[in-house]
């Protein structure tokens, strides 16, 4: 594994609200050691474990990610590996991180890039797209962080930083978006994004930014803080770039995880799916939450009523 490129060439870009942000940040990043470096996914540009990688963060923290992705890409290094492996294999792999979805998502997608594609995750936005469950998000990571693509990369960090510092406003992730996409630096797409993402995270934080010391504002760059002070936090009430998570506990997402958690270790017999499934006294839930895991293509059901992996 490498360690991400610090180095930070000069940024030839025309005048945009994110211009003033680019030097001051890039060089905070640059001097910075955050504790996102170490993460396993920045020390590979090889675009079918960035996808892998990005997949499992989008609903799933980091922490509960990083050895389920190590895993998942030892298991299934290619997209041919995980294309020819059954649903079941794959599913079994992402235990742990729910929204299992992914899973047979990320199988489809690999069945795809095999046929159309070489056996190549594609370096198009519009192929990117193509393939099941990549949606804007998923498709610039990857041409940003496996292509060095000019692509910008929108997460809560940075819609947040680009509410506050650039525009001085709330701004709706499309705005963030078209304000992100028009100053991404030609040749370090992967490096600003970067830098961007763990400024947010680590100075432009969502609660008590660090305001007192920081480079963008020390550089008279910040539209919230530079010369305005009294108006309220653009970033409260921006629209969330990423969507908030229903509560876990009692959702049906709950039970699922069980079930499929249990499916893992063998069948189990249909007198056991309620209590499996963590709702005893609800037999009609468990059964309706069941289906929907066969009907997904998650499980199957056999002769007798019993589920296993598929
Ligand atoms: S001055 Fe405060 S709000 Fe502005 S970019 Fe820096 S940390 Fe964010």
């Amino acid at each position: 594994m490498t360690s991400p490129d610090r180095t930070a060439p000069p940024v030839a870009a025309g005048a945009s609200p994110v211009q003033g942000l680019v030097d001051p940040i890039r060089r905070w990043w640059a001097g910075a050691r955050v504790a996102r470096d170490g993460l396993p996914w920045r020390a590979t540009r090889d675009p079918w474990a960035v996808l892998v990688a990005e997949t499992m963060l989008a609903q799933t923290q980091v922490a509960r990610v990083a050895p389920r992705y190590r895993e998942f890409v030892a298991r299934f290094p290619t997209p041919a590996s995980c294309a020819v492996a059954p649903v079941g294999e794959v599913v079994r792999a992402w235990v742990g991180l729910g929204y299992n979805r992914r899973a047979l998502a990320l199988h489809s997608a690999a069945e795809t890039i095999v046929a159309r594609h070489g056996g190549r995750v594609p370096a198009a936005l519009a192929d990117l797209l193509g393939l099941a469950g990549v949606g804007p998000y998923t498709a610039r990571a990857v041409l940003a962080f496996a292509f060095d693509a000019e692509a910008a990369v929108v997460d809560t960090n940075v819609g947040r930083v680009l509410a506050r510092a650039a525009a001085g406003r709330r701004l709706r992730p499309r705005e963030a978006q078209a304000l992100a996409d028009g100053h991404v630096p030609p040749g370090s797409a992967r490096e600003w994004n970067l830098a961007l993402m763990d400024f947010g995270s680590v100075v432009c934080a969502s609660r008590d930014p660090a305001c007192g010391t920081c480079p963008v504002r020390a550089a008279g760059a910040c539209a919230w803080r530079s010369g305005r002070e009294g108006v309220p936090d653009p970033a409260v009430g921006s629209a969330r770039v990423t969507a908030r998570q229903a509560p876990f506990e009692g959702s049906d997402r709950q039970g699922r995880g069980r079930l499929v958690r249990a499916a893992c270790a063998g069948p189990i017999p249909a007198a056991d799916v309620a209590r499996i499934a963590g709702w005893p006294s609800h037999a009609a839930r468990a059964r309706r939450v069941a289906e929907t895991l066969v009907a997904e293509g998650i499980l199957v059901a056999g002769a007798a009523g019993e589920l296993s992996l598929a």
